[in-house]
């Protein structure tokens, strides 16, 4: 009976597949209209008996589900609604999979589709549902912490004599346990159990607990993929399909979710597949950066790429598009120098067009924090300087390169150590604005530490010199950046009057190297 009520109280799902009279509890048509929970007990008192001989042929239906909720032989059948809610989502469930099935082999690989989104039932599931059953463990919402209608003292009993009531007298926890279910999803329908004084025992209350976890969970992960979707949407056409073909060419396994979203860019998490034509192997999680193709997010930034002499031929020529695509060309590059120099960075997977893959930094689709986000103990962040001033060195020295957007922002704490992302700005030291991008680069390192209280920290003049090796002596920024730019203009005389650029500001030897 309580069966035949919540399969109908379920949303006609219109004309379904020939299959569905095959489903194991016979085609929900028994009853046309929908029962609320005090109909259907009213029912049951009136109906006493015949009441009873549904229950009793009740338990051998759910053990015949072997869904994730039984508890053991004796289920009790005065909830018999709740435990017909789980099997009916139980049903709906295999009839998700069996219309994915039939949606699958009607489409074939036809370029054109069709969906049966809309015979879905109640709750959309997803496909994997087998990794459900495994965290709903999960104690941030417990309900157990919750309101709680009648209190049971610390000492586990209420009353004197034979008038004790200890906190595992039944009909206490029933109602108890019925009220708990107000704690449950607000998608999780659980009727007016409260109102009608419903006893539910621990036993099944705990199942229906399970259950509600694993579709709390199941549509917050169908939320989240919502969003993701609308993050998805905000790409341009062009750049979707770009996306979905690194998923179809087996490159990628699936793009999860958006990470982030700048101004210029926004970056995507996804999974890294098998492919077969790359012969070079795929990092399990990637980040995918894509560079927004709205041109007038770049304008401010032209100098860094106008006046870079490695691009400076091909500016000219190129339409605003393409210099969208030369970011993202650049931040491969750099991010290659990078890696041959031993500097933890994401790794490149592919550059296409403006879309650059490359490996995540992070674990299981959470990326690591920012350093401005990050709190670490103070031998870690000593650590971290030292690390950082070394970087710094490397990229200077080995890749010729000035990072040019160096923060807490854009170093990212994984493994114990620090990464540097977010390159395509970089640029050589001999460009006409290097070496005010790395003071500016030195000033933010050396501001972030010693307020991070590391006193071992270079100020941003001790740090500019250690870095690059030069020899600037002035006390003051003033002066200092007075001496930088002079540096700089030096440089370009020199282009102007011999047609390349020094190779290097430094000739007298290499800078200190500053280590633990
Ligand atoms: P933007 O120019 O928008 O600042 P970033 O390269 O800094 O671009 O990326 C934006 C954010 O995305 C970063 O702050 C970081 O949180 C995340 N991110 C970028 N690349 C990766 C990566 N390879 N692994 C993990 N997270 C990344
Ligand atoms: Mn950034």
């Amino acid at each position: 009976h309580g069966l035949g009520g919540v399969a109908a109280a379920a949303p006609d799902a219109g004309p379904g597949p020939a299959w569905q009279s095959k489903c194991p509890w016979g085609a929900p048509s028994t009853t046309s209209i929908s029962c609320s929970l005090a109909d259907v007990m009213s029912e049951q008192l009136a109906k006493e008996l015949q009441l009873e001989e549904e229950n009793a042929a009740f338990p051998e239906v759910v053990a015949a589900a072997e869904g994730p909720f039984i508890t053991g032989e004796n289920i009790d059948t005065s909830s018999d609604l709740m435990l017909a809610q789980m099997l009916q989502m139980e049903f709906d469930r295999e009839y998700d999979a069996q219309l994915r099935r039939e949606e699958k082999k009607i489409n074939g690989d036809s370029k054109v589709s069709i969906s049966f989104e809309n015979y879905r039932k109640v709750h959309p599931y997803d496909s994997d549902s087998s990794e459900d059953e495994v965290d709903w463990q999960d104690t941030r919402h417990d309900p157990y912490r919750a309101d709680k209608p009648t209190t049971t003292p610390r000492r586990g009993f209420i009353g004197k004599g034979k008038d004790i009531t200890t906190k595992h007298d039944e009909v206490v926890c029933g109602r108890k346990n019925t009220a708990r279910m107000e704690n449950f999803a607000p998608e999780f329908q659980v009727g007016d159990g409260i109102g009608m004084d419903l006893k539910l025992s621990n036993q099944v209350f705990n199942a229906l607990k399970q259950h509600a976890y694993s579709e709390e969970r199941r549509s917050a992960r169908l939320h989240e993929k919502k969003e993701h979707s609308t993050a998805e949407k905000a790409v341009d056409p062009k750049t979707r399909l770009l996306l979905y073909k690194m998923v179809n060419s087996g490159m990628l396994e699936t793009i999860t979710g958006c990470i982030s979203t700048g101004k210029e860019s926004v970056v995507f998490h996804a999974y890294g597949g098998n492919s077969a034509t790359e012969d070079k192997v795929i990092p399990p999680e990637c980040a995918i950066k894509v560079f927004k193709t709205t041109l007038n997010e770049f304008k401010n930034r032209d100098k860094y790429i106008k006046d870079d002499y490695r691009f400076k031929d091909r500016f000219s020529k190129l339409n605003p598009r393409k210099i969208i695509r030369m970011w993202a060309e650049k931040e491969m590059h750099n991010l290659t120098r990078m890696q041959n120099a031993g500097i933890p960075c994401p790794q490149v997977v592919i550059l296409k067009k403006h879309v650059l893959v490359m490996s995540f930094i992070g674990q299981d689709q959470v990326p690591a924090p920012k350093l401005k986000d990050v709190t670490l103990s103070s031998e870690d962040m000593k650590k971290a300087y030292y690390q950082i001033l070394n970087m710094m060195q490397q990229l200077y020295r080995e890749c010729n390169l000035v990072h040019a957007d160096l923060s807490e922002y854009n170093m990212l704490w994984h493994d114990g150590k620090v990464w540097l992302i977010d390159v395509s700005q970089s640029v050589e030291p001999t460009h006409p604005h290097g070496l005010e991008f790395l003071f500016r680069d030195c000033r933010n390192v050396s501001q972030f530490f010693q307020k991070g209280g590391v006193a071992e920290a270079l100020n941003e003049r001790e740090l500019f010199n250690a870095v690059s090796g030069l020899n600037i002596t002035a006390d003051n920024e003033v002066d200092f950046q007075a001496e930088i730019e002079a540096l700089e203009k030096m440089n370009e005389d020199h282009v102007q009057n011999h047609g390349k650029k020094l190779s290097t500001f430094s000739s007298d030897g290499d800078p200190p190297i500053y280590d633990e």
